[in-house]
């Protein structure tokens, strides 16, 4: 009974972690249609497709990997947010796993809507590195640590301290130490952004700092190996 409950519990926590929000429609009338691109068994909005596929080339076992980039109009605490797709979670074996990457389609500054394409090439490109070293991480899981996962990374700040640095490690071991520096830097030096949100990136992911020796021991490593 207990388990059952436990299990309930689990399944509860990921539907919350991947219930869909309201995407914009396809005749929005604000944002004018959105086209998408096919690449390499992704799905990928046009406005972020050079963006995407530069961020991708740092990736190449992500290569068959299905994603879907989909635009939200608002995501939780986050700008961009990388999940398995539940039912994939239960039907596909890990190998075949599809996965999702929200991004919001416009980020609310005070001076008003700013879409996502109009960050800073580099700064942009970080944030969907930091995205893809997710899906990264989800790689090596298997369906019911994805669950233990989810629930755990809604309960544990020290499991989303975790989630995060695996995730900026991936990128920068990748070779987008750059533009995950740039990423950083762009949301923390940016008064458009709100405190909260801030404080969340300073308190709970990697810093400037750290991403700069983290890439130094890097370079270091290559450079011994070569
Ligand atoms: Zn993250």
């Amino acid at each position: 009974m207990k388990h059952l409950f436990y299990s309930f519990f689990l399944i509860g926590s990921i539907l919350i972690l991947i219930s869909p929000h309201k995407s914009y429609s396809q005749d929005d009338k604000s944002n004018g249609k959105s086209e998408f691109i096919e690449y390499q068994n992704k799905t990928i909005p046009l406005e972020i497709a050079e963006a995407t596929k530069e961020a991708l080339s740092y990736f190449p076992e992500l290569e068959d990997v299905s994603i879907d980039f989909v635009y939200r109009e608002k995501i939780k605490g986050a700008v961009m947010q990388a999940q398995p797709y539940l039912f994939s979670l239960f039907v596909n074996g890990k190998n075949n796993r599809k996965y999702k990457i929200k991004v919001t389609r416009q980020l609310e500054f005070a001076e008003g809507f700013y879409p996502i394409e109009d960050v800073p090439y580099d700064a942009l490109v970080g944030w969907i590195g930091h995205e893809l070293g997710h899906v990264m991480d989800y790689l090596n899981r298997s369906s019911a640590n994805m669950m233990h996962f989810g629930a755990k990374y809604f309960l544990s700040d020290k499991k989303v301290v975790e989630a995060e640095l695996t995730a900026d490690g991936y990128a920068i071991g990748c070779g987008m130490g750059h533009q995950i520096l740039a990423n950083k830097n762009y949301i923390l030096n940016n008064e458009n952004f709100e405190d909260d949100y801030k404080d969340k990136i300073k308190n709970l992911y990697m810093s400037p700092d750290q991403i700069l020796t983290l890439q130094k021991v890097l370079d270091e490593e290559l450079t011994r190996q070569n």
